[in-house]
């Protein structure tokens, strides 16, 4: 399977290659796409956010899979903000790094911490455009609404849900 990431914007090298890195030894194949803008329409400027449906319907249909990166902040309809969004059964997914940032919460940067949670909400977002639905296992398909959570929940699929993605495809 080929996965493409599509930094959105300007997006932190040394995490774009750290997933380009894992993802292609999880999934098989993975590449990084040329940046693309942040589609303007996609901004709300009561909120200061941007809409992620919008920028998700905006991604390339080209790859298997084609994971947005961005630093903005992301919200959808009826959240307040979201870590990430993506087509279930369908070709694409994006996540934003920024409320995975330690600084976002007022701490002092940490790079690996950041990495390992991009990861995550990376492989849950690609999850879900597999075909996969929210898990109440350890897993990495868990829902998480704050960043506790994220930190809480396994990186990688659990037993039932890998059994469920064998049926599906990968
Ligand atoms: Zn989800
Ligand atoms: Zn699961």
């Amino acid at each position: 399977m080929k996965i493409c990431i599509q930094p959105v914007g300007e997006v932190d090298r040394e995490v774009l290659e750290f997933l380009e890195k894992q993802l292609g030894k999880l999934f098989g194949e993975c590449k990084i796409l040329k940046p693309m803008d942040i589609p303007s329409e996609a901004y709300n400027p009561l909120r200061d956010q941007f809409n992620s449906t919008v920028i998700l319907r905006k991604l390339p249909t080209t790859c298997d899979v084609t994971l947005g990166v961005t630093e903005v902040d992301l919200y959808a309809d009826n959240l307040n903000f979201v870590f990430g969004e993506a087509e279930l059964f369908g070709r694409r997914a994006i996540i934003s790094l920024k409320r995975l940032r330690q600084e976002f919460y007022g701490l002092p940067e940490d790079k690996e911490l950041l990495k390992v949670r991009a990861l995550k909400e990376a492989i849950h977002e690609i999850g879900h455009v597999l075909g996969l639905e929210h898990c109440k296992g350890r897993c990495v398909m868990r829902f998480s609404n704050s960043i506790v959570e994220v930190d809480m929940k396994d990186w990688w699929f659990c037993e039932s849900c890998l059994k469920k993605l064998s049926k599906i495809s990968i």
